[in-house]
């Protein structure tokens, strides 16, 4: 699954608990040993389904072919509001009983039991005719409803189609929902004639019925967990292809297959690289993708059937920018790669779900990067790392692999743990045994792994035998402890050498009695000249020396999962030298530097002091990082004067990068050059330049003689929101109703989330509790608007005032986001109580943990704000003119 980036910051989630670390010393994959709810004794093999949607309910019959290993006194499985009609278990040789359900909401399970004796051991079939409903949150069945360009005008159409991962497909059919439990699956479903049904398998009958409708059967499918069970109904166009004899297909709403054309392209690309990389081919005889116009704003990687949001699949070079175009391919890479990280060898729990995600991201960056060499891959996901080295430092955090009890944790572990750092490790490793060894190490645990389930401890077995090294010694702290090192690197020049000693200690922001930890750390130390040396520090300082006494950095390339903090000398040195750096290794000091700053282990002077010395800095990687932390500071000060000091001081900063990209496209400019564009404008529109604003404005106002240019308009369309008066508004809100397509109604309301004017945001807010929206895209803007447009505190009042209409909107597992994402935008210690206090009188103990992340992150950056903000505002002063 790849979560949408608008709900990475949503789901900044996380946790088994706040408790340290404890190993797990976890065994090899078995079935007995797999962590789970339902008892083990009773086994499902086969799965025949037949599912006749209706408007807001669905009917539907299971035949569930199942084992029973020992007698038992009744069978349990999930099913999560399902309404039964009958159940019916008949044995092998033919006598049948009726069983009686209970359900247990809390748990979303069912407990089937016969009248009278035990079930005895031997093999059955159970029969359940039932009904459930088709939601409108992508959990489950559910509908999409969307608008149509056609010859007459614009017309709501209706989708269907399902989200499971990683606990709903219960909602659909009674099932054990595990990912251990795989099964082979056989859809059927009724549907109207015209209409396209997709599902994990190729169709394999279609027959016309009486009632004008026609019943659609999918083939037997390999066996597979139930979280990656799918099936799609709408009127939808399709684009055809072929790669490796394995077909492909991209199915969109009408009239949108020509922009399927990319993603295309890309996955042929991409499944021919996977089919050699893994010595696997892909195992199914098609591939087919749906473009879904709404849903869930990422995508995911059902089997044979991967689901994307219409927004991160469909690209035209005309309408779409750059950005987008990348963002598709990685997303592609990502979805593909699931096919054999997880959908092949899936994680055995919930605790290892790293496999699944760590994985897909970093062989997501690794194809991104092979196929497309003037993207600079490695910086953009060198920010990735970013994302979980923020989050791995602080008091909620959580190890790779953690304990996963229940269905609200199984959901809070799709965060940047799992993602960012599991793929940093595996990058980690690859770099350390060589590329050829990982690759081999990888290869075995596919092969031996295919069609069933893998623990951490199964990696470990495989890479120690490809490489012929201890890895559970090397790597377990990795992914065992939560955290990660800050490797510290002193360094004095005696008779011309420069000796540099590293030693490390956990890195901490915020959590002073956080325990201490310790790492096997690969550092690569390199020089200007060129000079390399790796090391591995353990829990004794290490010591290398350099001929000549110039700057050494330390996790040169990027390679490692750590920060560096180096002393004064050697920061001088470096900063001296910061132009003839490496961009990664440029990005890193900026980024480890930010992060000093916002450990209280440097004050924020020496991070703007790097900032200042940026000077042709042309890479937008780097201009992003630094406009990212710039955001941060800017954010912390209470007086408007020291605002708007440090505004200034960021646009003057700004322009002169601006000054020499321009406005508008220049031929032959290189790629990174319209994204640093895009970004700059849209910073230096936040931070109130009086001539980019004037001129977004005037853009946005001749639009109609003038497109405006795609690899701009997103940025364009936000500094008009940030100063949007009531025409702009109704302009815009005009824009959103009129979408057509996912891309444009998100751009748009990313604009007006950011509008600045109390009176128009108060009207959008009212405007997110009607109906305009699906309720879950109403529940994210809502949430999300006080820190897009500065205005947290009138978020917070309005949320927490209405608050019950609010939760009615959300989803059962969104609900747990809506305080805690309201809130985020505070930077007061006395806020991060009060998210506590409301979490706490209006919602139940699950809901605790993400109002502990976000009044988390409040307090670090009440404390930053303590200690930096004044110094920020008067280095802000000394270094810019006065406006
Ligand atoms: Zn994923």
């Amino acid at each position: 699954m790849r979560i949408a980036l608008r709900s990475l910051i949503l789901l900044a989630a996380s946790a088994a608990a706040l408790c340290a670390a404890h190993a797990l010393a976890e065994p090899r994959f078995s079935f007995a040993n797999t962590p789970g709810k339902l008892p083990k004794d009773v086994v499902p093999s086969h799965y025949a389904l037949r599912i006749v949607p209706g408007t807001d309910r669905f009917e539907a019959q299971a035949a569930i072919d199942i084992d029973v290993k020992r007698p038992v006194h009744a069978i349990v499985l999930n099913a999560s509001e399902l309404s039964f009609k009958s159940v019916r278990l008949r044995a092998a040789e033919g006598n049948e009983q009726i069983l009686a359900p209970t359900f247990d909401p809390k748990q979303e399970t069912v407990r089937l039991a016969p009248p009278r004796a035990p079930i005895a051991p031997g093999s059955y079939r159970l029969d359940i005719e039932y009904s459930g409903q088709i939601g409108r949150h992508p959990q489950g069945l559910y509908r999409i409803e969307y608008r149509q360009r056609e010859p007459q005008g614009v017309v709501e159409k209706t989708m269907l189609a399902t989200h499971m991962e990683p606990v709903s497909a219960r909602k659909l059919f009674p099932c054990w929902d595990e990912p251990v439990f795989r099964a082979s699956f056989e859809l059927a479903a009724v549907v109207d004639q015209p209409l396209t049904v997709v599902s994990n398998m190729p169709q394999s009958r279609v027959e016309p019925r009486p009632d004008g409708k026609k019943e659609v059967r999918f083939a037997r499918s390999v066996p597979m967990s139930t979280y990656l069970v799918a099936l799609f109904v709408g009127e939808m166009d399709v684009l055809a292809d072929e790669v490796d004899g394995i077909r492909l297909r991209i199915y969109t709403a009408k009239g949108k297959r020509e922009r399927a054309r990319y993603a295309m392209e890309s996955t042929k690309q991409i499944v021919h690289y996977y089919n050699g990389y893994f010595g696997e081919r892909y195992p199914l005889e098609k591939l087919d993708q749906i473009a879904l116009p709404g849903g869930s704003g990422g995508a995911m990687e059902n089997w044979g059937a991967i689901a994307y949001n219409e927004g991160r699949l469909l690209y035209s070079p005309r309408a779409d920018s750059l950005r987008q175009q990348q963002q598709i391919y990685g997303i592609v890479a990502h979805e593909i790669a699931h096919q054999w990280f997880g959908n092949l060898v899936t994680m055995a729990w919930w605790d290892n779900l790293w496999l699944n995600e760590g994985f897909a991201t970093w062989m997501e960056s690794k194809a991104t990067e092979r196929f497309n060499s003037t993207w600079d891959t490695r910086l953009r996901y060198s920010l990735v790392k970013d994302w979980a080295l923020g989050e791995d430092a602080r008091r909620t955090t959580h190890p790779i692999q953690t304990r996963v009890d229940n269905d609200f944790r199984a959901m809070e572990v799709f965060d940047s743990i799992s993602y960012a750092k599991g793929a940093a490790v595996l990058r980690m490793m690859e770099s350390y045994l060589g590329e050829d060894v990982f690759r081999t190490g990888v290869q075995a645990y596919v092969r031996a792994h295919r069609l069933s389930n893998a623990t951490t401890a199964d990696l470990w077995h495989h890479l120690s035998q490809a490489s012929g090294q201890d890895i559970p010694r090397l790597v377990s702290a990795w992914t065992e402890q939560p955290g990660y090192p800050l490797v510290r690197v002193s360094q004095r020049c005696e008779r011309g050498e420069a000796v540099v000693t590293l030693t490390q200690e956990r890195f901490k922001l915020n959590d002073p009695d956080a325990p201490a930890l310790a790492w096997n750390v690969p550092v690569i130390l390199a020089d200007a000249a060129g000079t390399r040396r790796a090391l591995l520090v353990e829990r004794d300082a290490r010591v290398a020396r350099f001929p000549g006494c110039g700057a050494i950095v330390a996790n040169a390339g990027d390679g490692g999962y750590y920060r560096v903090e180096y002393d004064d000398a050697g920061f001088r040195q470096l900063n001296a030298d910061l132009k003839n750096l490496a961009p990664l290794d440029r990005l890193r000091l900026l980024s480890d530097t930010f992060a000093l700053v916002q450990a209280g282990r440097a004050d924020v002077t020496r991070y703007l002091a790097l900032v200042g010395n940026l000077g042709e800095e042309a890479d937008r990687t780097i201009w992003d990082q630094v406009v990212g932390s710039l955001r941060f500071f800017g954010d912390l000060f209470d007086k408007v004067e020291e605002s708007g000091a440090f505004d200034r001081f960021v646009a003057q900063l700004l322009q002169k990068p601006f000054s020499r990209v321009g406005w508008d496209r220049r031929p032959g400019e290189s790629s990174d050059t319209q994204l640093l564009r895009r970004s700059l404008i849209d910073a230096l529109g936040r931070a109130g330049d009086k001539a980019v604003v004037e001129e977004a404005q005037a853009r946005f106002a001749a639009r109609a003689d003038k497109p405006l240019d795609a690899s701009i308009r997103s940025a364009v369309l936000n500094v008009v929101g940030r100063y949007a008066d009531e025409p702009t508004y109704r302009t815009l809100l005009r824009r959103m109703r009129n979408a057509t397509d996912e891309n444009a109604k998100w751009e748009t309301l990313s604009a007006l989330r950011r509008m600045q004017d109390p009176g128009l945001l108060r009207q959008l807010m009212e405007l997110m509790l009607t109906d305009e929206l699906p309720p879950s895209d109403a529940v994210f803007n809502l949430t999300q608007l006080g820190e897009d447009s500065g205005q947290v505190e009138l978020g917070w009042r309005f949320v927490l005032a209405r608050l019950p209409d609010v939760l009615a909107k959300a989803s059962e597992r969104g609900r747990l986001y809506v305080l805690p994402n309201t809130a985020r935008g505070f930077s007061d210690a006395a806020r991060a109580d009060e998210l506590l206090a409301a979490t706490r009188a209006h919602l139940d103990a699950t809901a605790l943990y993400q109002a502990e992340k976000a009044a988390d992150w409040i307090r670090l950056k009440a404390a930053v704000k303590q200690r930096e903000a004044a110094r920020a505002a008067a280095w802000a002063r000394a270094h810019s003119r006065q406006g």
